[in-house]
């Protein structure tokens, strides 16, 4: 049986109790035999800045680089709002994303059918919906240089972001999104403004040229980002993989998100380059934040990081039916009128955290 290492980094907030229902979700899946996993936890985000002064020691850092996958629970709280910028609770993760390389984000809209009432679109439009959003992280405006507001001396000030992409970061985000593609319904979209953006005409140049040379048997669309936007609330369905730049993702992802219900659903993953041994760095974590409002009172909902484990075994440890299994005892369990705080439904059973973790982990063996 293959042995993993994954490192846990639970942070602040909601993020130990809702990694605690992945340990739960963990120890089936060593009890059952689909692999041996062994955890390491450590600190980051505002408990790291308490214990060491910074949002992650440079020995978590080590450790994030020698395990086989990161998870992480999430970050910051109103406690930690007048530390220094570069060492609050979000320089953790930011460092995580940049030091381990990680530059394909996967956000999945995934609406379960039990939900889809909860949707602000139609039943009809939702009802099935599952969509990945392949977003590249470590480019485009938010990196680019001159980065600057400068003072015109005339009572004026002037402010430039620059819009940056190079081939190879086109192509390893492209290649990614085709290479999911071959793994659920081989299409790809590909979102970009070619009408009115130099970067975008490389893009679609780039991605055009690695879908003729690589991936002719994946059916390939270029849309213009901004239709994008309006088509995922028109006819969400009709996509599978969208692959976009750092900005229009950062936008189309959280819109996609937002049509299958609540933030506590919502699961993601953050991979890099595959190195010679045939290792892809990768950090998975749910969407939502802290939650500082609801903390420590035990409502949290703990499937957007149950899913992100999910997702972990499909894409760093190849356990892709156990994932699936994981994400049908999900399914199972909101089909049985099972509901935390947050997606609580008239008729339906509102339970805690932990419950909610464990009533998955029965369902795991329910569904056989
Ligand atoms: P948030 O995602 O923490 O919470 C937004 C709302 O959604 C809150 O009402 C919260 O109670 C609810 N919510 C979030 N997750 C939930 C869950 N699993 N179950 C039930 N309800 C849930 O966003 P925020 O309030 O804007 O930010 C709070 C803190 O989290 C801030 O310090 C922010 O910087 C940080 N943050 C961290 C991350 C991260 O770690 N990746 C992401 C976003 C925000």
């Amino acid at each position: 049986m293959t042995t993993y290492k994954l490192l846990l980094l639970p942070g602040d907030g909601i993020g130990p109790e809702v990694m605690e229902e992945v340990s739960r979700v963990i120890a089936w899946v060593n009890a059952r035999g689909h692999a041996k996993i062994e955890t390491e936890t450590d600190l980051v985000g505002g408990c790291a800045y308490d214990a060491h002064g910074q949002a992650i020691s440079d020995a978590a850092m080590r450790r994030a680089s020698a395990a086989d996958a990161v998870m992480l629970g999430a970050v910051g709280g109103p406690k930690w709002d007048g530390v220094a910028y570069d060492q609050r609770p979000e320089a953790g993760l930011l460092r995580l994303r940049k030091d381990l390389e990680l530059f394909a984000n996967l956000r999945p809209a995934i609406c379960y059918p039990a939900l889809a009432d909860a949707s602000s679109l139609k039943r009809d439009q939702v009802d099935g919906l599952d969509i990945m959003i392949v977003r590249e992280l470590t480019g485009g405006v938010y990196f680019g240089e001159p980065k600057e507001i400068k003072d015109l001396g005339n009572g004026q000030k002037r402010a430039v972001d620059t819009q940056v992409y190079e081939t190879y970061e086109i192509e390893r985000i492209a290649a990614v999104a085709f290479e999911l593609a071959r793994l659920r319904r081989n299409q790809v979209h590909s979102a970009e403004k070619r009408n009115v953006m130099k970067t975008g005409v490389l893009w679609n140049e780039v991605v055009t040229r690695l879908h003729q040379e690589s991936y002719a048997d994946v059916t390939l669309y270029h849309i213009l980002a901004d239709n994008c936007a309006m088509q995922l609330v028109r006819a969400p369905k009709q996509f599978d993989v969208i692959v976009t730049d750092n900005l229009f993702g950062d936008m189309l992802s959280d819109e996609a998100s937002m049509l299958t219900g609540s933030l506590g659903m919502l699961p993601s993953a953050s991979l890099g380059a595959t190195d010679a041994n045939g290792h892809r760095r990768a950090l998975y974590e749910p969407v939502h934040g802290s939650a500082p409002d609801i903390a420590g009172r035990g409502v949290a909902n703990p499937i957007a990081t149950i899913a992100s484990f999910a997702m972990c075994l499909r894409y760093s440890f190849n356990l892709g039916e156990t994932a699936d299994r994981i994400e049908r005892a999900i399914a199972f369990v909101l089909d049985e009128g099972y509901r935390t705080a947050d997606i609580a439904q008239a008729d339906c059973r509102t339970i805690g955290t932990a419950e909610m973790g464990k009533t998955i982990v029965a369902a795991l063996d329910r569904i056989g």
